[in-house]
């Protein structure tokens, strides 16, 4: 299997090649050069399998440079009980009728960022080993995305990883499980401004190639494809728990912010997954919806950019879209460059109406919720079911229940536990989220993290003073 640029880089390149890498050096996204399909007699057999052999099977289609034996070890040693708690890895249960829950929160911190992340930590380590080779991960976070590179990186051979942050701008439950690591491999580095501070910070660093490449600088967010990869797998775990032949079909709720999740759960679509509707879902940042309903992108200024209380979609714009966009024309990737120059110099597209049919032949459809929706959705769980839901997952519950239709099984992604997100439950139940055991008093934990102003030359600095963490064995 070759990878190819979403616009149009000619050569094509193994999945160990891109990995390690971000965009594609013409400024796209790398994509699959086909979607392999998958018969009926192969969902029969994928069935009965574990997580871990699932990903296996799933996996193997799309990569073709690391040997099977350890890609095998590598997904065996990702997929344990004792790291996501439970052995299904990613259980279903049922809601109410006709809508279940897609269980994705249980690995280390909490949010569904873990299932890519720790076998994406697993990878490097081999591939890294395996090319001799060491990477300093650098990335900017406002949540979720910090403390699961964190957790899945930590102790990792040869691996850096510097994760700037905004000065209290965290929950301090999200805080707490990036500062209280104690690993030396682990650079916490908390900025004095905002979000947008620490993302100027990495592309400036980003920016300079010579510095780049003498220090050997990669990243881990969200357009890598082996994240993506990765998260397809439960798309179909999820389907296998829901169903018992593939002549039935689900629809899946995906609460939506740099498009990561759900493209995945397109690409299992592509893959012959029986999906009937994939329903994206938005809070007030709904750049996504806007472009479902209207034909229209339009990514938003920063200003225009609202600070919700479910903080991980809280997007200008969606990383991913691209690789929708290029499968929505028929993977035309002339056409592709020349809708997202257009977002850069201009903010905005508008597909034609050709295009629009086309897209409209991809099963998605989308909704948003509001700050009043997500409380009222969060209270309705808990009045009915006794369940404490987070505000990303009553965003996609909110948008499923309004899509769901009788005969087709709805089932919505839970993209984190309450706890990380407690400010927002004590506002809608006026108590405490529950507190998975083991996460007792983090935020009394010691702290490891230094703090500076947004400045490129001290953050060069800070980057450059430590050496690479292979060598002791
Ligand atoms: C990252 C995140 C999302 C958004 O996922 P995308 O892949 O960016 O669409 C939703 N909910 C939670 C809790 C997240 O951490």
């Amino acid at each position: 299997m070759k990878y190819v640029s979403t616009r149009g880089e000619a050569e094509g390149k193994g999945f160990a090649e891109i990995l390690l890498e971000g965009l594609a050096p013409d400024g796209g996204l790398y994509v699959p050069e086909r979607y392999p399909r998958v018969d009926a007699a192969t969902l029969n057999r994928w069935r009965g399998l574990s997580y871990a052999g699932l990903a296996f099977e799933i996996l193997s289609l799309y990569i073709d440079d690391i040997p099977p034996a350890d890609l095998r070890r590598l997904l065996d040693t990702t997929y344990t009980a004792e790291v996501f708690g439970t052995k299904i890895i990613t259980p279903l249960r049922a809601l109410e009728p006709g809508v279940f829950v897609l269980g994705l929160s249980n690995g280390p911190t909490l949010a569904f960022k873990d299932v890519a992340m720790q076998f994406l930590g697993h990878a490097f380590e081999y591939e890294l080993a395996r090319r001799d080779r060491t990477l300093k991960v650098l990335g900017a976070t406002s949540g979720d995305t910090g403390s699961a590179a964190e957790h899945a990186l930590k102790g990792k051979r040869g691996v850096e990883v510097f994760m700037l942050s905004p000065l209290d701008r965290m929950s301090p439950f999200q805080q707490a499980q990036m500062f209280s690591l104690q690993e030396a491999n682990i650079h916490n580095i908390v900025v004095e401004g905002v979000f947008d501070d620490c993302q100027d910070l990495v592309k400036a660093v980003s920016a300079d190639l010579a510095f780049k490449r003498l220090q050997s600088i990669g990243t881990v967010n969200s357009i890598n494809w082996a994240r993506l990869l990765a998260q397809v797998v439960y798309y179909f775990a999820g389907y296998f728990q829901a169903t018992r032949s593939n002549d039935e079909r689900v629809s899946f709720a995906v609460p939506t912010g740099n498009f990561g999740n759900i493209c995945a759960g397109h690409v299992a679509r592509m893959m012959g997954l029986p999906i009937e509707r994939l329903v994206l879902a938005t809070n007030e940042n709904d750049v996504l919806d806007e472009f479902f309903r209207t034909g229209t992108y339009r990514v938003r200024a920063a200003a225009e950019t609202h600070a919700t209380s479910s903080p991980s979609m809280d997007i200008s714009k969606a990383s991913n879209f691209e690789r929708f966009v290029f499968d929505g024309l028929g993977c035309d990737a002339a056409r592709t460059r020349e809708l997202f120059e257009q977002v850069e110099s201009q903010h905005t597209f508008t597909l034609a109406a050709r295009d629009r049919d086309r897209v409209a032949g991809f099963g998605f459809t989308s909704g948003r919720s509001t700050a009043v929706d997500r409380l009222a959705t969060i209270r309705n769980v808990h009045e009915r079911f006794g369940e404490v839901i987070d505000p990303h997952t009553a965003d996609a519950l909110f948008v499923g229940r309004a899509h769901a239709e009788r005969a087709t099984p709805m089932l919505v992604l839970e993209t984190a536990l309450p706890a990380k997100f407690n400010a927002t439950v004590r506002d809608a139940l006026g108590r405490d989220a529950p507190r998975p055991a083991g996460f007792e008093g983090i935020e009394d934990l010691p702290r490891r993290f230094v703090s500076m102003p947004p400045d490129i030359a001290r953050l060069k600095a800070l980057i450059a003073a430590s050496g690479p963490t292979e060598a002791c064995a």
